[in-house]
């Protein structure tokens, strides 16, 4: 049975997960978190790195900070984008100001910015706050039909 390596984005443990159970509300086997939630997870630095280097199921990161009103205005169409999009794409956000270090890596030129990683690689990045159709339309077409 084919299964994909997901990271429990709450407290980071590795889980392995058959992909005909995406849709059945998987939980960590480590925290009892759901793995795929309904709205976007905010990721520690820890969580981050490991989803996106090493996670089989699509992530899209959202990069933002408390201060950016255009960041603010995009986060109800990015929540929106997280249920259009699951269970085969996870959405989460990563702090920019907490963890100025992170976008550093990333090189994150401007905020909001939505990278797109797949399989422990950057797959594409989308700069500026977009509608949650934009959002849905991005992944679809950069995943095409291999989701
Ligand atoms: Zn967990």
């Amino acid at each position: 049975m084919d299964t994909a390596r997901l990271t429990c984005l709450t407290c980071g443990q590795a889980n392995r997960v058959p992909l005909d159970r995406l849709d059945q509300h998987p939980r960590c086997g480590s925290c009892g978190d759901p793995l795929i939630a309904a709205k976007p997870a905010e990721l520690d630095p820890a969580a981050h790195d490991k989803a996106t280097r090493g996670d089989e199921l699509p992530i899209l990161v959202d990069y933002w900070a408390p201060w950016c009103g255009p960041c603010r205005m995009m986060a109800p169409e990015f929540a929106k984008a997280a249920q259009a999009l699951a269970p085969r794409v996870r959405l989460a956000k990563l702090n920019t100001q907490d963890h100025p270090e992170v976008s550093s890596r990333a090189r994150i030129q401007g905020i909001p910015a939505l990278i797109l990683y797949h399989k422990g690689r950057e797959v594409a990045r989308l700069a500026g706050a977009r509608p949650a159709a934009d959002i849905v339309a991005f992944v679809q077409g950069k995943l095409g039909g291999r989701g």
